[in-house]
C-alpha cells in the first residue's frame, strides 16, 4: 500500500478520473447492477426508474433473493440476470418465463453478468464476494460506480492497477469517497495536505465501553442517520466501516494513511472534505442519502437530478463535530495498522470481520469481540511470516480464505474472553 501514492498521476489516477478529464457521455447508457436486491441496488435501480428512457439494463444480479430478482428484470427489461446461489437457476426460469431476460446461477454467472458489454456498472455485492464480479467489470475497461469497499480493502492495489491497465473508469459511490472525488478536483496532488472523512459515529458514539461491549443487535442495527444493509449497519457501530473506508480512501486515491482524517460528524451532513496548501478546506455537503453519491456516479461526467431531500442548513441549525476514540472504537485504530503494514494485511482484516459480524449475528459472540477477533487474526496474519504483496485475485482470494479460517479457529477463546 505504501508504494501506492507515487501512482497518483500514473496508473491510479486515471483510474479515478480527475473532472478535466471529462469525457462526453452516451445519450442511452447500457447499465449493469450487481447487488440489485440490495440496499445501495434499491437506490440505484429507483434513480433509473426516474429516467427509464435514458438507461438500458443489461444485466442484474442477486445472492439468493430471486423473486426480488426477477420482479427488477421484468420491470427494467434486463437482458441477462443471475443469482449467485447455483441451486437456484430452475426457480429462476421459472419466475422469468415467457420474458426475453436470459438466466444464469452460481459465481460464474454473476461474474458473467459484469462482464457483459454495459458502459456503466454498479458494483454492489456485499462483501468480497464482490471482489471477482466487480473485477471482470474493470477488465473490460467500464465505468464501475464502486459501492462494494470490501473489494478494495482485499485486494485494493491489484484493483486499481488492473483498473487502469484496462482504462477502466472508477467512481466512487461510498458517500465519503464520493465526497473526496467532488473536492479533490480543487487542487493537484502536490497542493494536497489531508482528506477528511466523515463519521456520524453511529448508535454507540456516546456509550462507555463497557456498554459497547455488551451492545445487543437491535441495538447495533438502529443507525441514527443512515437506512442500509445489515452488514454495513453493524460496521457502522462498531466503526469498522469507518476503519474500511480508511483503507477504500488509500486505495482510491494512492494516499497515505497519514493523509486520511477521520472526523466524528454526527449530523452526517459534510461526507468528505479535502485540505489543501493554502489552508483551504473544500468539503461536499448534502442530506444523508445514497442516492445522491450514486446520482453523481450515474451521471457522471455531467450532474442529473437526483431526488434526496433539499439541505436546508438553517432548518438543522448547528453541525458538530468529534474526534473519533479509537479505544473506544479499535475498529478504527487496526484498520491505520492493516494499512501500515499492507501486503494482505487490509484483506485479512477485512475476513476476519465478515467472520466475526456473522457470528454476533448468529449470537456467539458478543459485540465487543467483533474488534478482538479482527486484532487476533491479524496478529496471527503478521507472526505467519507470509505477508506478500497480492499479485492476483485468486492470491487475495487465498489470503481471505486463510484468514476467514483462522478467525473461525480463534472464534471459542475469543467468545469466552471478557474484555
Ligand atoms: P445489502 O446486504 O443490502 O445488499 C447486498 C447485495 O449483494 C444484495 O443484492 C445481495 O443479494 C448481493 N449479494 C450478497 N452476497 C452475495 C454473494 N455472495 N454473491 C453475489 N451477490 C451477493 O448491502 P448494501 O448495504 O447494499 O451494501 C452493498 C455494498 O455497498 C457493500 O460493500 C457496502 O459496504 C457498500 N455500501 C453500502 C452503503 C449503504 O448505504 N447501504 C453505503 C456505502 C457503501
Ligand atoms: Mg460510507
Amino acid at each position: 500500500m505504501a508504494s501506492a501514492a507515487v501512482l497518483w498521476f500514473g496508473e491510479v489516477m486515471s483510474a479515478v478520473p480527475l473532472r478535466n478529464n471529462k469525457a462526453a457521455a452516451p445519450a442511452i447508457r447500457s447499465v449493469t447492477v450487481l447487488g440489485a436486491t440490495g440496499s445501495i441496488g434499491d437506490s440505484t435501480m429507483d434513480l433509473l426508474r426516474a429516467s427509464r428512457d435514458r438507461y438500458q439494463v443489461e444485466a442484474l444480479t442477486a445472492n439468493t433473493n430471486v423473486q426480488g430478482l426477477a420482479k427488477l428484470a421484468k420491470e427494467f427489461g434486463a437482458r441477462f440476470a443471475a443469482v449467485a446461489d447455483p441451486d437456484r437457476l430452475t426457480e429462476l426460469k421459472d419466475a422469468l418465463a415467457g420474458t426475453r431476460t436470459e438466466c444464469g446461477a452460481g459465481e460464474s454467472a454473476v461474474i458473467e453478468a459484469a462482464a457483459r458489454p454495459a458502459d456503466w456498472v454498479m458494483a454492489a455485492v456485499s462483501g468480497a464476494a464482490g471482489l471477482k464480479p466487480a473485477l471482470a467489470a474493470v477488465d473490460r475497461g467500464a465505468t464501475v460506480a464502486l459501492a462494494n469497499k470490501e473489494c478494495l480493502v482485499c485486494a485494493g492495489d491489484l484493483f486499481m492497477q488492473r483498473a487502469a491497465k484496462a482504462g477502466a473508469c472508477i467512481l466512487p459511490a461510498d458517500s465519503e469517497h464520493n465526497a473526496l472525488f467532488q473536492a479533490l478536483g480543487s487542487g493537484n496532488r502536490e497542493e494536497l495536505v489531508r482528506v477528511i472523512i466523515t463519521a456520524s459515529g453511529g448508535p454507540f458514539r456516546t456509550w462507555a465501553s463497557a456498554d459497547i461491549e455488551q451492545a445487543t443487535l437491535a441495538q447495533a442495527l438502529k443507525h441514527p442517520n443512515w437506512s442500509m444493509g445489515q452488514k454495513i449497519t453493524i460496521d457502522s457501530a462498531s466503526m469498522m466501516n469507518k476503519g474500511l473506508e480508511v483503507i477504500e480512501a488509500a486505495c482510491l486515491f494512492a494516499l497515505a494513511p497519514e493523509e486520511i482524517d477521520v472526523l466524528v460528524h454526527p449530523q452526517s451532513i459534510i461526507h468528505g472534505m479535502v485540505e489543501f496548501s493554502d489552508r483551504s478546506v473544500v468539503a461536499q455537503l448534502g442530506a444523508p442519502d445514497m442516492r445522491t453519491p450514486i446520482a453523481h456516479c450515474l451521471g457522471w461526467p455531467d450532474r442529473i437530478v437526483g431526488p434526496a431531500a433539499k439541505l436546508d442548513l438553517a432548518k438543522i441549525g448547528q453541525l458538530t463535530f468529534e474526534a473519533p476514540d479509537f479505544d473506544r472504537f479499535p475498529a478504527l485504530r487496526l484498520a491505520y495498522d492493516a494499512l501500515r503494514a499492507g501486503r494482505g494485511t487490509t484483506t485479512v482484516y477485512n475476513a476476519a470481520n465478515e467472520v466475526a459480524v456473522a457470528a454476533f449475528i448468529a449470537g456467539k459472540i458478543r459485540f465487543g469481540a467483533i474488534a478482538r477477533l479482527v486484532e487476533a487474526t491479524m496478529e496471527a496474519w503478521m507472526r505467519s511470516g507470509n505477508l506478500a504483496p497480492l499479485t492476483s485475485a485468486d492470491d487475495a482470494i487465498a489470503v481471505d480464505h486463510n484468514a476467514r479460517n483462522k478467525a473461525v479457529t480463534l472464534l471459542p477463546q475469543i467468545a469466552l474472553k471478557a474484555s
